[in-house]
């Protein structure tokens, strides 16, 4: 039932590699290895994985390298993630967003290319999902700030206060002047939805110029692989949001970009209750759909990652209505039942664990 393959990479394992002698039943049970730099010997090309702290996260470039320039390739590639860093993180107050979340409410402003394509997809996908996508979410602030250890949910009362500041349409963008205001003082964005994606495609894109024959470039959740693991296909595993093992493993062949959204990495729970980093824009309350574990996937890491966190707000029903104008997507949505539900033209490349409900749609 399990098709054979050299290495796993895990959406949502923060880039741990499975050994193929740690797989039981096809599933690995928990001896997780972190590897820094990886050499797998036994197979034709060798696979040299490196990881790197960027993103607020751990990014893993593998390449399966024929040529002595791997040092140099991967140099670059994270070099272009690097870029990506620099520019959209909210936490670097001299990034390009930092900059304008500080002068966009006094008027338009002239922005960088990135950060303004971004911008556009943002709000496109926006409109698309309703604005369960919507990065003006960032008005919130720290009141979901969950690396604090101090974190006490606020009041009702202040989300409430937020909810005015969060929505695309306070975004004004011209097209032609690149142009971006914002037009309430409070309005903030924040792009942690959608830059992760933006990294994997710029690396990608780096590793391709390159001519590079394989890889799997992994900003955590969010992954594009680039050929093939020795003429197999790569294979992706896709964490148990409840639990150490991996729900399933899917194929992924050149080009296939895939992209997971959870309430389990970064969250609180206080009495009771869990509070995650996924933001519903119309409750300002983390968003409670039903789903707990949300996978896209897709040719373009960018609405992979994008739709991922969208998916996750609206929840079962609103995505599979949404899914039938989108055939270049398909998905994985794990339910807080822990019942799957998989996208019908996944069958075949994908496989599950024994024990769980799986239903295609
Ligand atoms: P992760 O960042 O863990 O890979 P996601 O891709 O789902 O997971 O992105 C979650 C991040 O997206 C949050 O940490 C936050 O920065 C941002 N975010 C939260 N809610 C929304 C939302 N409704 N729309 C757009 N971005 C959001
Ligand atoms: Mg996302």
């Amino acid at each position: 039932m399990y098709k054979k393959s050299i290495l796993i990479q895990v959406f949502k394992f923060r880039n741990i590699f499975i050994k193929e002698d740690s797989l039981k039943n096809g599933f690995f049970t928990g001896a997780l290895i972190c590897i820094l730099t990886v050499s797998c010997c036994g197979c034709r090309g060798d696979l040299t994985s490196v990881t790197k702290p960027l993103l607020g996260t751990a990014v893993t470039i593998t390449l399966l390298t024929h040529s002595e320039n791997s040092e140099e390739l991967l140099k670059e590639a994270f070099y272009a993630i690097e870029k990506v860093q620099k520019e959209l993180s909210i936490y670097d107050p001299d990034s390009e967003v930092s900059r304008l979340n500080r002068t966009a409410a006094s008027g338009k402003q002239r922005t960088a290319y990135d950060l303004f394509y971004l911008i556009r997809k943002s709000v496109e996908v926006s409109e698309m999902t309703d604005g369960a996508f919507d990065i003006t979410f960032a008005s919130a602030g720290k009141l979901w700030d969950f690396s604090n250890d101090e974190f006490v949910p606020p009041d009702d009362k202040t989300v409430k206060q937020t909810l005015r500041f969060i929505s695309f349409r306070n975004l004004l963008l011209d097209r032609n002047e690149k142009t971006v205001r914002f037009l309430r003082k409070e309005t903030k964005i924040g792009l942690g939805g959608i830059a992760k994606g933006y990294a994997v495609s710029k690396a990608v894109e780096v590793l391709r110029s390159r001519g590079i024959a394989g890889a799997i470039v992994a900003c955590a959740g969010d992954i594009q692989v680039i050929g093939n693991n020795n003429g197999k296909p790569w294979r992706a595993g896709i964490k148990d949001p409840r639990g150490d093992s991996v729900i399933g493993t899917i194929e992924m062949y050149d080009g296939d970009a895939g992209s997971t959204s959870g309430d389990y990495e970064r969250f609180r729970i206080v009495n009771g209750r869990r509070y995650h980093h996924i933001i519903n824009p119309s409750t300002g309350y983390p968003a409670d759909s039903g789903l707990i574990s949300v996978s896209v996937f897709s040719d373009d890491p960018v609405m992979s990652d994008a739709y991922s966190t969208a998916f996750f707000v609206l929840g079962f029903d609103k995505t599979r209505k949404l899914l039938k104008g989108m055939k270049s997507f398909s998905v994985v949505l794990v339910g807080s039942d822990m019942k799957v539900y998989v996208s019908e033209s996944l069958k075949g490349k994908i496989d599950f664990r024994n024990d769980l409900a799986v239903v295609y749609f």
